[in-house]
């Protein structure tokens, strides 16, 4: 099997298997019993916790540890508006965010927010002009991702955070496809907020992370017990905690050379696709991006129909968000885009990770050829790549 579907997820790294076993095995205590056998596994989730911070550049204050990405999002959006809710009601986001954030906002506005959602350049790109037009004395949250998890364009959020920090907004970044693939410290971006997630970096799935910067307002959404610094109930997922601390500390001591090669390995698979295959189109490929993400629209083809060609070859990669793939619509993100739903409905995402290499690229290429020609053969799909 070539797996190229790493923004989907990614396998478990043996280190933090190996990390998360004890907390399995022998020490399985709640980290909230008052007995020595409770006080180690509270060491645990706090040993992982401090392991974070240092990766991140926070304190270990600062670190909210949860069940995912999407509760972590859920919590960021959710928790600012309960504690600014005398402040005023309106929302920036952007048209490409992950559902997680998408339709947290629209649940928002179900509930009376006003959301303002920016667009993008044709690269992907939101405009600066439009996030500072819209903001208004009744904002009360920015929320703009890092990473595009189909492009993996990168928005420019240190520039974000200087305008919001400037205004008294809170800011809130969804890093789960940046974390550990740039190398770059989380809360050094500047935002008040950022989210990042386990298993996207080669640890377990079922925890993520929130990083709050001390002072920001904040509420509980979910009512329970005092864990987390009273800000996520629930017993903490210690053998979790401990795996996905174990690959957060891999991830960035290795994202420079990794982010080298990945990047390598993509540009050369983005040069022999352009050769090898006529009418595609490189979306969001001028832009800043994260090095393991390519995502290609192929002409007069059915994205869904490559990914089922190529899993039929042993080749795993997937039309955007696995979150998406019960959605007959074209993607969100390459609408926003500029492209037409016939393009959209086109691409394909190629994500890469540790154990891609060159030949596995090579094999793919070769397949796509094949499969995109097999399928422009039988297909009745004709359009532009606008
Ligand atoms: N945000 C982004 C950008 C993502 O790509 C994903 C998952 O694909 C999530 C949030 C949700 O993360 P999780 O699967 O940990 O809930």
């Amino acid at each position: 099997m070539i797996y190229l579907d790493h923004n989907a997820t990614t396998p478990l790294h043996p280190r933090a298997f190996e990390a998360m076993l004890p907390f399995l095995k022998e020490l399985w205590a709640n980290p909230s019993s008052p007995y020595r056998f409770g006080s180690q596994a509270k060491a645990a989730v706090e040993f992982g916790r401090g392991q974070i911070a240092n990766c991140i550049g926070c304190k270990p204050s600062e670190v909210v540890f949860c069940s995912g990405g999407t509760e972590s999002d859920n919590l960021a959006l959710r928790g600012v508006v309960r504690a600014l809710k005398s402040k005023g009601n309106h929302i920036v986001t952007t048209a490409i965010e992950h559902p997680a954030v998408l339709n947290t906002c629209k649940a928002l506005e179900n509930e009376g927010y006003r959301v303002t959602y920016l667009p993008v350049t044709e690269e992907g790109v939101v405009e600066m002009a439009a996030l500072r037009a819209s903001l208004c004395d009744g904002t009360i949250l920015v929320t703009v991702m890092h990473a595009n998890n189909e492009t993996g364009v990168i928005q420019p959020v240190e520039e974000i955070a200087t305008t919001t920090r400037a205004r008294g907004v809170v800011f809130h970044t969804d890093a789960v496809q940046s974390a550990g693939k740039l190398d770059r410290k989380l809360a050094e971006l500047g935002a008040d907020l950022v989210t990042f997630s386990g298993h996207k970096l080669y640890g377990p799935r079922g925890v993520g992370v929130l990083y709050v910067r001390e002072g920001t307002p904040l509420a509980p959404w979910m009512t329970g017990g005092t864990h987390e610094h009273g800000l996520r109930a629930g017993t903490e997922n210690v053998a979790a905690i401990a795996g996905c601390a174990e690959a957060v500390t891999l991830a960035f001591e290795e994202a420079e050379t990794e982010g080298h090669r990945l990047r390598s390995l993509r540009d050369r698979f983005e040069l022999q696709v352009g050769a090898a295959i006529q009418a595609v189109r490189f979306n969001g490929s001028e832009a800043q991006r994260v090095p393991n993400t390519s995502n290609i629209s192929f002409q007069d083809v059915d994205g869904e129909s490559v990914v089922l060609g190529l899993d039929v070859r042993g080749i795993c990669v997937s039309t955007g968000s696995a979150c998406s793939t019960d959605d007959p619509e074209p993607s969100h993100v390459l609408r926003a885009m500029g492209l037409s739903p016939r393009a959209a409905q086109g691409s394909v995402r190629f994500s890469l990770g540790r154990d891609t290499c060159a030949a596995d690229l090579d094999a793919t290429v070769s397949a796509l050829k094949d499969t995109v020609a097999h399928l422009r053969r039988v297909s009745s799909i004709r359009g532009d790549l606008e």
